[in-house]
């Protein structure tokens, strides 16, 4: 569908630049939307695609199974904090939070507490774009205050309040825990970003918010669902959000870097509470088949992206990235209209206090060769892990270009 703005072609990509067809080179400051983070044509995950496609590029998963998704089930299990046990392979982001949805929609069900429907979550969060997905965005910010009406209706608290560091504020748990007590009876699960809330406003918090949910849910009976899409395999500077937190949800949504940026897939975990509660009702199995589940190619790319990651090496490369991304964007804190600055592990974060103009802010960051995508009033990166110093000195340069210009 027509854009206001041209798009720029994009004829190779390799580690972290892009090659546009009028010959020009760019930093790719997005990692393909979070996605990218051992860069592109990385040799590894070619060599792991090619070797797959040798063996079989898709059979169905059902009735039929394959090594590759075996191995990615797993790792997964094996990588994501203790008690989730159960893996269900999606085809995107938003099929794995529809996914996540309807485990705790049909637990409940199976169990015969059928009036447990509802989903509770904070103001500015993302969680997709089909619908149910939809309705646990923020009603208000983003692209879908449009569906107002069509949309199941959910439950709203504010936001939680901003700053990975700020100590968490007891008044807010306590009517996070008010509004779930009050509600116990109707709502299935509460679901949230942990500690970075992405699509909805770029907003950390502190992972006190996230223990202080545990506690909530569990005491209410009531399902904690954490979507990991964007801050899963490192971005954050833990392996996944929920580790800042030391707890577990009931439910754990995975996407984006799951393959390294090659191919779309996503993953929904759950305990091994949830997966009985289902496998005991009338429709003993998750009621969800999607044709391409589990395909192979896509489980092989994740397994060798699984491999990179699990050597650690991420760890420092991500120390490394958040050191440059502090002192890079540090200039920008005295430009007019920049009205916060944020860094936390390899995300690095521009607020100004108006919208970002579009149709001047691709040609400022390109002539920086550099990459970006802002939104709103947000000018951020997430550099691929493997960017080198220099890269992310490029990417902040052209984080500063648009906020000094656009
Ligand atoms: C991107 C994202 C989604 C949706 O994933 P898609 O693959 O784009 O469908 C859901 N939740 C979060 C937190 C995301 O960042």
């Amino acid at each position: 569908m027509p854009g206001k703005v041209e798009s720029l072609l994009v004829t190779e990509a390799e580690g972290v630049r892009l090659k546009l067809a009028d010959g020009r080179e760019l930093v790719d400051g997005m990692s393909s939307w979070w996605a990218a983070i051992h860069g592109y044509r990385n040799p590894v995950l070619d060599a792991a695609l090619t070797d797959q496609m040798a063996k079989m590029s898709h059979v169905m998963f059902g009735g039929l199974t394959h090594e590759p998704a075996i191995t990615l089930a797993k790792t997964l299990v094996d990588l994501t904090p203790d008690g989730l046990e159960h893996v269900f392979l999606c085809d995107s982001g938003s099929v794995s939070v529809e996914v996540s949805i309807k485990m705790c929609l049909q637990y409940w069900q199976s169990i015969g507490k059928t009036a447990k429907r509802k989903l509770l979550t904070w103001r500015g969060g993302y969680h997709g774009d089909t619908f149910h997905p939809m309705s646990v965005c923020d009603p208000d910010g983003g692209m879908h205050a449009l569906w107002r009406g069509t949309l199941p209706e959910q439950l709203f608290v504010p936001e939680p309040p901003s700053g990975f560091d700020a100590e968490p504020e007891q008044s807010y748990v306590d009517n996070l825990a008010a509004e779930i007590e009050r509600h116990k009876d109707e709502l299935a699960a509460v679901i949230v970003e942990p500690v970075v809330q992405g699509a909805g406003g770029m907003r950390f918090h502190h992972p006190g918010y996230l223990k202080a949910l545990r506690e909530i849910t569990a005491q209410h009976g009531v399902l904690l669902i954490f979507d990991e899409i964007a801050t899963g395999f490192g971005r954050s500077g833990a392996m996944f959000a929920a580790e800042h937190a030391g707890v577990t949800p009931d439910v754990m949504c995975l996407g984006k870097a799951l393959t390294g940026g090659y191919l779309t897939m996503a993953a929904a975990l759950c305990t091994a509470e949830i997966a009985d509660g289902i496998s005991r009702g009338e429709l003993p199995v998750l009621a969800h088949g999607p044709t391409f589940m589990g395909n192979p190619l896509a489980s092989a790319v994740a397994n060798a992206s699984l491999g990179i990651l699990k050597t650690g090496a991420w760890k420092a490369d991500v120390a490394r990235i958040e050191s440059g991304l502090h002192s890079g964007l540090a200039q920008a804190r005295e430009l007019p209209g920049v009205k916060d600055i944020r860094v936390l592990g390899a995300i690095g974060v521009i607020q100004l206090d108006h919208p970002v103009d579009m149709a001047v802010a691709t040609d400022v960051v390109t002539a920086q060769g550099v990459w970006l995508r802002p939104f709103r009033d947000l000018i951020y990166a997430m550099p691929p892990y493997v960017s080198t110093d220099a890269d992310v000195e490029a990417i902040t340069r052209g984080m500063c270009a648009v906020a000094a210009k656009a």
